[in-house]
């Protein structure tokens, strides 16, 4: 599914939006302030960074040259905000104590932190916490991507920029629309879904065209349109991304927000994060808290705990959640098993729970769980989505089509209500589980696309 990944990265994103409200949120652009990223003197910082010929002394000629950068650096430098403030009274001394690569990052933090501080609002309910929740994430992202062994530049920049648009989405679309649908729907994957549905965009796409306009690189710019893992919110293009996603999964946990699990243990699932390692991130992020006290109560390690715990069994249905599933089907092909990955989606639930109400509607959940447990190892990975592993252990594979037709025979005897599925399924051979899900994905929004209560097969992967 390189394809598939590799158009995510390259702006796919992009070719999903209206060109009409594209075109809305361009003006909008236009009369907004361009990101800080591109002033003469922080493009010559980031190239110095990235020159190892380069010298401290140039570095600092460069940042003096420019008293109100400066100024902001050591503000910010200084700062409570940074977990371990530098204490530098010059610039010379600020670069010096924290060497080339982390003046880099000092940089980008300190302008952007100063930009979004002094921004208006992003609808009344997040107002004035941009700046933090941004530097929070960005230093989060940025650890994240060290523990893992992941290139952390784009990261930490992807980190900082990624919710720009909420900056924009005001200015185009009206500021009291925004302020209403940030107190309906305060943040995550359901806020990006509201404005999709309202907007025809949501956030992460319109700070990804303040981005583009304001010429930062493309693998940034994408990580921003895919913070909240796209149109379907479960898509992680790339081990970067990832990065961004867990950083403002953890953030958004710490200071006590709902928090999109599913996106969460994805972007956990790609990095390959040991529970460890999670600790370990929980624990980087209690310093940089404003004033050093968590929000909530019970503190982080217990808030991870509690991820842990969640990470392991789906409360309603009792089948294994989305990481537990993950965890066994890799499990399986690392012994060399090959076998089927099948998503389940039911389909038009939104209307059984308009019609018959929720309680139904979970139970409607629990049964389909249990009619795709005959045929293999289910897990529910999102709301009304479940994967099925089937191993081909000898003898003849299940047709996907065959338990389309077993869960609607479930629901036969029940004359007010039919329910059907839409199944996407591939084979997996390889232990590239990941890619493989994406591939089912598209097999599944393909057959959502032919008129659901039917199974696609993935395409044959590209050489
Ligand atoms: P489509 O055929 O395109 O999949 O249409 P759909 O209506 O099923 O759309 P979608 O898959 O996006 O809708 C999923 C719905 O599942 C939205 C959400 O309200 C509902 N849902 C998610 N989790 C739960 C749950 O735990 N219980 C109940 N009852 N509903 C849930
Ligand atoms: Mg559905």
């Amino acid at each position: 599914m390189d394809r598939v990944l590799s158009a995510e990265l390259a702006g796919a994103w992009r070719f999903e939006l209206d060109p009409e409200v594209e075109q809305r949120v361009a003006d909008a652009i236009e009369r907004a302030e361009r990101l800080p990223l591109l002033d003469r003197t922080v493009r010559r910082v980031l190239e110095l960074t990235e020159d190892d010929d380069s010298t401290i002394g140039e570095l600092v000629s460069v940042l003096e040259s420019d008293p109100t950068l400066t100024a902001n650096i050591l503000r910010y430098a200084n700062s409570a905000f940074v977990g371990r403030p530098v204490r530098a009274k010059t610039i010379r001394q600020a670069v010096t104590m924290v060497g080339r690569r982390a003046t880099r990052q000092l940089c980008l933090e300190a302008v952007t932190f100063r930009f979004f501080e002094s921004a208006p609002g992003n609808g009344r309910a997040s107002l004035g916490q941009l700046h933090i929740h941004s530097a929070t994430v960005a230093g989060v992202a940025a650890a994240a991507a060290r523990v893992t062994g992941t290139p952390g530049e784009v990261p930490h920049l992807a980190g900082l920029l990624h919710d720009c648009g909420k900056l924009v989405m005001p200015m185009a679309f009206g500021a009291d629309e925004l302020d209403q649908l940030a107190t309906d729907f305060p943040g995550g994957s359901d806020r990006a879904a509201a404005e999709r549905e309202r907007f025809g965009i949501d956030h992460a796409q319109a700070g990804a065209l303040l981005a583009a306009a304001s010429g930062v690189d493309d693998e940034v710019v994408a990580s921003i349109a895919m913070h909240h893992g796209g149109r379907r919110g479960i898509a992680v293009p790339s081990r970067e991304i990832a990065c961004v996603q867990l950083a403002n999964g953890l953030v958004t946990t710490f200071f006590g927000a709902e928090t999109d699990h599913t996106l969460l243990d994805l972007a956990i699932d790609r990095l390959e994060l040991a529970p460890e390692a999670l600790d370990q991130l929980a624990e980087s992020l209690t310093p940089a808290t404003p004033g050093g006290a968590p929000a909530v109560e019970g503190g982080l390690s217990s808030r991870v705990a509690e991820l842990e715990r969640l990470a392991g069994t789906d409360e309603l249905t009792g089948l294994a959640n989305r990481r537990r599933w993950m965890a066994t089907v890799r499990g399986a092909l690392r012994q060399g098993v090959t076998g089927e990955v099948l998503l389940c989606d039911i389909d038009l639930f939104k209307q059984i729970n308009d019609s018959q109400g929720h309680a139904t509607g979970d139970l409607v959940l629990c049964e389909v769980g249990r009619v795709l447990a005959r045929h293999g190892i289910a897990g529910r990975i999102g709301g009304d989505e479940f994967a099925l592993w089937i191993p081909r252990e000898g003898g003849a594979p299940v047709a996907p089509e065959a338990i389309v037709a077993d869960v609607e025979r479930a629901f036969a005897g029940d004359p007010l209500m039919s329910v059907t599925v839409s199944i996407g399924a591939i084979e997996v051979d390889g232990d590239d589980l990941a890619e493989a899900i994406e591939g089912a994905d598209v097999a599944l929004y393909a057959a959502k696309a032919a008129g659901r209560r039917c199974a696609r097969r993935a395409q044959a992967r590209a050489a």
